[in-house]
């Protein structure tokens, strides 16, 4: 029997491995892929705090790794197919085994959405984004472009202007969901131009982004755009399917939590990016772990499990 089995091992579910496994917490994690989660594909870590000299993504996502590890975390490679949440004993069934704890942290992570492009899985890192605030400042006095039409594309269209001499957004309508505050700031941004009722048919480059082309919609014209960073914002797919009908979900099939970490059933816990929140980076992950361990290790003491 665990204290504490925590599925998933980004940075969430690294984090709240450090701070279970430094409380003397019997704890395991595990994991399907690798560990570290996205931050271990993301290309380089500008603002994680402390490393001031950019760090690869691999590197930092090796060091949480390593940090669980010392304080006893066990982590494990297995794929996790079913879980029971309503039992005060949790069981977690994996493909090689079954397990059972006292309590949960799901640190399942999300993917964004792709576009499902040809080039747009080689060019991932190269050019190709899917986190503005994360890549945005490599592409200083760079032409870019956002695709998306939601908050976090306007939002990214916003702080890349900061950086980019121009920022073309790109939406497959002629309006936008963002939120009205956010299309006024980028309506009024000489830096940004709206292409609307267009979809982006291919991105073009070598080692590189060089180009992209884009259809309208509306009337089939196509043009060819130069710019040497496209910033994908078309949503995020958080993974909870495992989770879906057992604990409360948003809308768009993100864990519901208090600010405790906890979620709708006792004893379970949520961290990272398949939480419902504003900020999705490692920095708002490892600290979703840290509370999670924290509120578990409480709830544990709190109701004598
Ligand atoms: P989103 O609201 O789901 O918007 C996705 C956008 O991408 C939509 O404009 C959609 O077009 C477009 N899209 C989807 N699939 C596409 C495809 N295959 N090709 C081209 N375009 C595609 O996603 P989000 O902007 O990431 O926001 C997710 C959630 O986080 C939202 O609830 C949002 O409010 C929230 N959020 C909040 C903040 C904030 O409060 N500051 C910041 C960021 C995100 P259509 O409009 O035509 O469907």
């Amino acid at each position: 029997m665990y204290d504490i089995i925590i599925i998933g091992a980004g940075a969430a579910g690294l984090t709240a491995g450090i701070y279970a496994g430094r409380g003397g917490m019997k704890t395991l994690i595990i994991e399907k892929t690798f560990a570290g989660g996205q931050a271990a594909t993301t290309y380089e870590v500008d603002n994680y705090p402390g490393f001031d000299e950019t760090v690869s993504g691999a590197e930092l996502a090796m060091k949480f790794e390593k940090h669980a590890k010392k304080f006893g975390a066990k982590i494990i490679s297995e794929d996790v197919k079913e879980i029971d949440v309503d039992a005060k004993v949790k069981k977690v069934i994996t493909s090689k085994g079954s397990y059972e704890s006292k309590t949960l942290i799901l640190a399942l992570g999300a993917t964004p959405r792709e576009l499902g492009l040809a080039n747009e899985k080689k060019l991932r890192g190269m050019g190709v984004s899917y986190c503005a605030t994360c890549d945005g400042a490599f592409y200083r006095d760079r032409v870019t472009a956002v695709v998306g039409g939601g908050d976090t594309a306007v939002e990214d269209a916003l702080f890349l202007s900061r950086f980019c001499p121009k920022v073309y957004v790109i939406h497959r309508r002629d309006e936008l969901r963002a939120a009205q505050v956010l299309q006024e700031a980028a309506f009024k941004n000489d830096k940004i131009e709206f292409i609307w009722d267009s979809v982006v048919e291919e991105i073009i480059g070598k080692d590189g982004v060089e180009a992209i082309r884009i259809k309208n919609v509306k009337d089939n014209s196509e043009k060819t755009l130069s710019v040497e960073g496209i910033f994908v914002a078309v949503g995020i797919v958080p993974h909870t399917d495992l989770v879906k009908g057992k604990i409360a979900l948003s809308e768009q099939g993100y864990v519901e939590t208090d600010d405790t970490m906890q979620t709708s059933k006792p004893g379970v816990f949520a961290a990272g990016d398949c939480r419902e929140k504003i900020l999705r980076q490692v920095i708002t992950a490892a600290s979703d772990g840290a509370t999670a361990a924290y509120a578990t290790e409480r709830y544990i003491n709190e109701n004598g499990v």
